[in-house]
This record gives structure tokens, sequence and C-alpha cells, in this order.
């Protein structure tokens, strides 16, 4: 399988884009025409490293870079990593690794644990300014002074110290004096503003934890609502993309900009989050499904997560194909998870080769077929797609095909074999249907057939016509193979309620035509009559060829007209 082209600003070089112009895009635009800074449009992706990415974070990714692409300008990986306690290398590396294989490649990497330094400055900053103050209300206060959405909150006891002793006590703070909650650093903002986020936020905490990258140099971490404004102004960020949830908070990114003074600050735009049906959308939720088993691992073909599709056989192209076609918009809504579907089955169909492989075999056995010949049968590679050519197959008197190609007593309109019946075997001959021999309980085990050597596929013959093709394994050399099936994690029970789905794996060990044993992993097929695979890159070997589905062939999604 070819692998996918790297170019140094993103897919829109490979395949002109959709030219979609979204709000964030006009807001650019609109700065761009003003003036508003004299530095080139710069984004980031932020991801906090507790966790392995999901196709929710491909949109921020496909968003982030190709807005600075289309824009000419520049686009970070930043690892929000100031919370020590859920952070992991582990996750640094799979999220690099993730935004790679989509496509993209960052200006730089960037931890917002480098900038702790600043941050502290800026917090002396807030507090010189009489901008912010060393709390000393316990977590219960803390939450009591709030106040509600209708009731404005109560000022803290402390909030009028001075600056010297807010000095002080934020130096102790961070040099450990105090145990974890015993002491915050807050804002000093507004405790009636109808936004509660404008109430005193904390801006600071105390955590004796080992943090990932600075170890145990700090004891105090900066919250998000203060670290992430100033991260974006230090990396020269014009447009800070984030989701819907954040938009309550802008306010706040502006106090945080504005009172510790950056020239041109960045602007925070948000978007509505992607939502899948059928797929969870969240790192914790997903950790918790590897940590209770419910899955192997966070690049388990089921999860919705970027390693996880990649392992299922996804293409990057397929993913930011999805991006691009869902758009960006400012309501919260939930994309079918056939549409993502439709992606990667219209990315495959021109590009990966066919294969016959038979999940739950019957032997047939050819009666007149001379024992001991063999032949080798011409099949089409890709029937969209001719430049993929063909390959060859062996034939001989015994084969496999599949079970449900075979009724003892047929339906109405079914027109595979049956006793009496004659079928096309794709790609070789005509057979007929004779006798089958049923084991003690039942099941049929083989059929009997006659073959008419006139009928070879590719000789012209225009004899007679079947109605049914089913397709066959020639079985003396064919290649026993394991196929996993999937369905969704997440199911809507009758109410309609998504709740978890147990029954998400289906393994089946069948027969594959000998050229299978020229598939490396990672190798995507479409398995004939079946759907597409791809040959999965763990558990696959040479002792055992192990197939994950990446998607059936028929899509029961529908766009909306
Ligand atoms: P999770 O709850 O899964 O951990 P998060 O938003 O906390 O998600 P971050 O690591 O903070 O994850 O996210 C990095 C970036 O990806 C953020 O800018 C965030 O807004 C964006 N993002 C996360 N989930 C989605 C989603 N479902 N749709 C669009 N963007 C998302
Ligand atoms: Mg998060």
């Amino acid at each position: 399988m070819a692998e996918e082209k790297k170019t140094g600003s993103g897919p829109e070089e490979e395949k002109p884009a959709r030219e979609s112009i979204n709000f964030i895009h006009s807001i650019i635009e609109r700065d761009i025409r003003d003036h508003v800074y004299d530095r080139e449009i710069t984004t980031r992706f932020p991801p906090e490293p507790n966790g392995y990415l999901h196709i929710g974070h491909a949109k921020s990714i496909c968003l982030n870079f190709t807005t600075a692409a289309k824009y000419g300008g520049k686009c970070n990986l930043r690892f929000d990593d100031t919370n020590p306690v859920k952070e992991d290398t582990e996750y640094v590396e799979s999220i690099k690794e993730d935004v790679k294989w989509l496509g993209f490649d960052w200006d730089e990497t960037r931890f917002a644990s480098d900038y702790f330094d600043t941050m502290y400055e800026c917090a002396l900053k807030l507090i010189r300014k009489g901008k912010a103050f060393v709390c000393g209300l316990n977590a219960d206060e803390m939450r009591e002074y709030r106040g509600t959405l209708t009731e404005p909150g109560k000022e803290s006891p402390y909030r009028n110290r001075s600056v010297e002793e807010n000095l002080r006590l934020f130096q102790e703070m961070k040099e450990g004096k105090y145990a974890d909650g015993e002491m915050v650093l807050r804002a000093k903002i507004d405790m009636s503003s109808p936004n509660m986020n404008m109430r005193d936020p904390v801006l600071y905490r105390i955590a004796h934890a080992e943090h990932h990258n600075t170890g145990t140099k700090w004891c105090v971490y900066p919250m998000y609502d203060f670290a992430h404004p100033i991260e974006d102004a230090i990396e020269g960020v014009t447009h800070s993309i984030c989701t819907m949830e954040f938009e309550d908070h802008r306010p706040l990114y502006d106090w945080v900009l504005r009172e510790t003074e950056w020239v041109q600050p960045p602007k925070q735009i948000e978007f509505a989050r992607l939502n899948v049906t059928n797929m969870l959308m969240s790192k914790r939720l997903l950790k918790k499904l590897v940590d209770e088993g419910k899955v192997d691992s966070w690049d388990d073909p089921r999860m919705p997560t970027i390693s996880g599709l990649r392992r299922r056989g996804y293409t990057p192209e397929a993913i930011r194909d999805f991006c691009e076609r869902i758009g960006v918009a400012k309501s919260n809504s939930t994309v079918d998870v056939g549409q993502l579907e439709s992606c990667i089955r219209e990315d495959l169909q021109p590009k990966v080769e066919s294969r016959n492989v038979i999940f739950d075999p019957i032997r047939v056995i050819l009666t007149n077929y001379p024992e001991d010949q063999t032949e080798e049968c011409e099949l089409e590679n890709n029937k969209e797609n001719e430049s993929l050519g063909t390959r060859r197959v062996p034939f001989s008197g015994e084969l496999y095909v599949e079970r449900e190609d075979f009724m003892e007593n047929p339906v109405k309109k079914y027109f595979r074999l049956f006793p009496g019946n004659e079928v096309r075997l794709k790609g070789a001959y005509f057979i007929t249907c004779n006798d089958f021999v049923k084991d003690a309980d039942g099941n049929v085990t083989e059929l009997y057939c006659t073959y008419d050597p006139e009928t070879r596929s590719g000789s012209g013959f225009e004899g007679r016509k079947v109605k049914g093709t089913i397709h066959w394994v020639d079985a003396k050399t064919a290649v026993p193979v394991t196929i996993r099936d999937f369905d969704y994690l997440l199911k809507a029970d009758e109410t309609g309620t998504e709740v978890e789905n147990p029954d998400t794996m289906t393994i089946r060990h069948g027969f594959a035509e000998p050229s299978i044993l020229q598939s490396e992993p990672g190798n995507r097929y479409q398995f004939f009559r079946h759907g597409y695979y791809a040959e999965d890159t763990k558990l696959s070997g040479p002792e055992e060829k192990v197939f994950n589905q990446i998607v059936g062939l028929k899509s029961s999604w529908k766009p909306k007209k």
C-alpha cells in the first residue's frame, strides 16, 4: 500500500481543497484587512497529553493546520501539560505520531510547562497591580462564596490583603510551605459578575506532584484559564481556535491578556465540537474502556482514536475528507457515523485490490473435474479501476464457497447454490449442485457439483446465462485467515439512548486465496462480496494472518437532500 506523501504545509497542496470559507476564515480575513497583527497568522493545536487523540481532535487538527496553511502562516503543536497528575510522555509520543500520520507538519513543538517561569512572572505582575490575591478559603467555602447563576457571590475575606502580603504568601506557596488546597492565587475581578468565570477565578493552585517535564521543580501549577492565554501569547498565536464550551471563558481569556499587558493579543474563536453517533468522544471515557479491559488498548480497531482508526485500516485522506465535509459550525450537533464510513469507502474503492476470502467455508467437490488437474484463473483486482490489473489464482476440483451461498431448500429469489441449480464461479466456470452431505448435527459439510468446461470465464461462452455469481477459493492452496468484524462501541437502546454495546467483535476463521501470503500488516483489500479489510499490524504474522474489518461494502447512510 502506498504510504501517505508528506508535504510541508499539509494536504492542501496534494489536492485542491474544496474552497470553503467558514466563519473562522471570515474573522481572520477581516483581521488581515484591518492589519490587526504585524505577525503572520498563527494557530496551534493544544492537546493535553492525558490520553490518545480521537476523531474529535482530528477535526481540530485539520482546522488549525489548514487554516494556517490557507493564510501562509504557521501552526504549532503545543502540549498543554499544566496538570502534573494525569499527563504522560507515552501520550506525548502518540499525539506526535497521530498528527504526523494525518499528514500535518507543525512548525514547533512546544510544552506549556516550558512557560511556567513566564506564567509565574505574569502572576507576580497581577499581584503587584492589585489584580490577584492569595486566598485561604477551602474548597467548600470557595463554592459557597461563589454564589449561583441567579445570586451574586461574596467577596473572600482575604481579598483585601496587601500587595506585600500576597507576594510573600505566593512565594511561600511556591516554596512548598503549604499543603495541596490550603491556599490558591485568585484573580480579583468581580464577585457579582453574571459570568461565573469572572468571579475571582483561581489562577494558581498547589499540587505536590511530580510533573513529566519539570519534575519536582514546581509545586504550584497554573489553572487552564490563566495558562492558556499566556501560552498563546508567548507563541505569537493570532487566532486561538477552541470548542464552544470555552465561549463563557473568553472574557477571562481577554482579561488575563489585558492585565498581563500583551501587545496585539491573540483572539479566541470557538467552534462546535465534533460528536459522532455510536462513538465515545472523550479521552477520559476512552481511557476507562482501556483500563476496564473493554477494549485491548488505545489502538484497538474498535476505538474512535486516531490510532484505532489507523489500525482498523482508515486512511488519513478519508479522515481529512470527513473533517472537511462536516464543516465548521457554532452550534453543536451530532454527525452520523455513516458519514465517516462513506468517506473511507469512497477513498478505498478505487485504490485497493480485491481478494477472494471465504469466511464460513463449505467444501465443494467437482465430481467431473479431472483428478490432480489444476489451472489458473485470472481475476480482476478492482472492478472500478482497470489500472490495478489482474491476478492469477489457482483452481482445482476441490474448492471452498460460503456456507450462505448454499440452501438445501431455497427461498424465493435465491439464485445461488441449491440442488439442481447452476451458478457462476466468479472468474472461473459455471457449476451445478447435484448433491450434498450433512454431518450428525445436520450441518452441510460438502457439496457435490459438476462444472461445465465450456463456460470458463474469458472463453467467450455465450450459451446460457445464470442468475447467481459467487466467489470461491481453491481448497488445496487455501490459506487459513482470521477475520475480525466489529460493531460500534455504543449503540442506541429502545429509548434511543446510546449505551455501551456488550458485543462488539466477531472472530471467524476462514480461507483466503494463496496471494494473501504476500500481504503485509497494514495492507488493505476489498474482500470480494464482504467489505474492506486491513491486515492487523499487531496480531498478524506468518503463523496467523489476521484481518480487521474497515467498513462494509454498502452504506446505509444517505446524504440529506
Ligand atoms: P477530551 O475531553 O477528549 O480530553 P479535550 O477537549 O479535553 O477533549 P484537549 O486535549 O484539551 O482535549 O484538546 C485539544 C484540542 O482539541 C482542543 O482545542 C479541543 O478543543 C479540541 N477538541 C477536543 N475534542 C474535540 C471534538 N470533539 N471536536 C472538536 N475539537 C475537539
Ligand atoms: Mg481535557
